[in-house]
């Protein structure tokens, strides 16, 4: 399948944009440096990122240098967190224009389930008919990845920024990242537009924030 025919499928099942979330620190990293950055090309490249436990597992199953992406704004969906940061950027999936001929893959399952020895087929959509049968927008599991990204993605087809307001007493983190955010904006994707998340008592997040130790909002929120 061509990326026109992905798009095409994409369309037509109402999935318009791409979603990706992250810490501040490295949402900052991402604006300093021309684009989104997958976890090799950063490290690579010696710019600071948030550590995740799952590096060395993503290295063995070759998605190391890959860019992840959701169909979903899965904070929205869940109504609690995003495991992965408060800072989401929305992308057009416009942006499928742009990328080499089969670069953009959909996993069948979250690749921290896979092994090693796992063929291509058994990781990923290969054809529309599988999509058609197994895809479902939402499911937490498929994950669209950019294949080996080893430039800084664009902020061309990136349509706006969402950031979490945590909702608690203490406002100095938020604010701080959320000022510091706005100016990288200005600076270096100066069309797209800043949001803040203000989420409903019953949203699970909420109760998480103010549950947590006040690091945990500190190391969400950290410019660096
Ligand atoms: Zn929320």
């Amino acid at each position: 399948m061509n990326n026109a025919q992905l798009k095409k499928f994409l369309r037509d099942r109402n999935v318009l944009y791409l979603y990706h979330a992250n810490t501040v620190a490295t949402s900052c990293t991402f604006f300093e440096n021309g684009g989104l950055l997958s976890r090799g090309t950063a490290e690579d490249r010696g710019l600071f990122q948030t550590p995740q436990e799952t590096d060395e597992r993503d290295k063995q199953v070759d998605v190391f240098y890959d860019l992840f992406f959701d169909s979903i704004d899965i904070h929205r969906r869940k109504r609690n967190l995003n495991h992965y940061g408060p800072v989401m950027f929305v992308y057009s999936i416009d942006l499928i224009d742009s990328l080499p001929e089969d670069s953009i893959r959909i996993t069948k399952d979250n690749p921290i389930r896979w092994h090693s020895g796992m063929t291509e087929e058994e990781k990923y959509f290969l054809s529309e008919d599988e999509l058609k049968i197994g895809f479902a927008k939402g499911d937490f599991t498929q994950h669209f990845t950019i294949r080996h990204q080893m430039e800084p993605l664009s902020f061309k087809y990136l349509r706006k920024i969402v950031l979490d307001d945590p909702g608690v007493e203490d406002t100095r983190y938020f604010e701080n990242a959320h000022q510091h955010l706005q100016k990288l904006i200005e600076q270096y994707a100066p069309t797209v537009s800043l949001e803040v998340r203000q989420c409903p008592p019953e949203c699970g997040c909420q109760e998480q924030y103010r549950s947590h130790r006040i690091g945990y909002v500190y190391h969400r929120f950290k410019t660096k």
